[in-house]
């Protein structure tokens, strides 16, 4: 009796960081990543996940970005929010 094939898992490892492509993220050098994960991994990322940060920003600079657009206030309640 052939013995059914059970279905391969292939797991995709990242070149760059030696992690199966899924957990880049998670690994310390995803930046490094994005650029392999496009090329050889295009499944398993949304695309805006590994829209590189092209103008240098990026998830950070977003937040950043915000908070500078709250105002800051100062200690004692005052606001240099115009
Ligand atoms: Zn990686």
């Amino acid at each position: 009796m052939a013995a059914e094939n059970p279905a391969p898992v292939r797991v995709l490892y990242c070149a760059v960081c030696g992690l199966p492509a899924e957990y880049c993220e998670f690994g310390h050098d995803f930046e490094r990543c994005k650029p392999w994960l496009r090329a050889h991994a295009p499944g398993v990322y949304p695309e805006e996940h590994l829209a590189s940060s092209s103008s240098g920003g990026g998830a950070v600079d977003k937040v950043v970005e915000r908070l500078h657009g709250v105002g800051i206030s100062t200690a004692d309640g005052r606001s240099f929010s115009h």
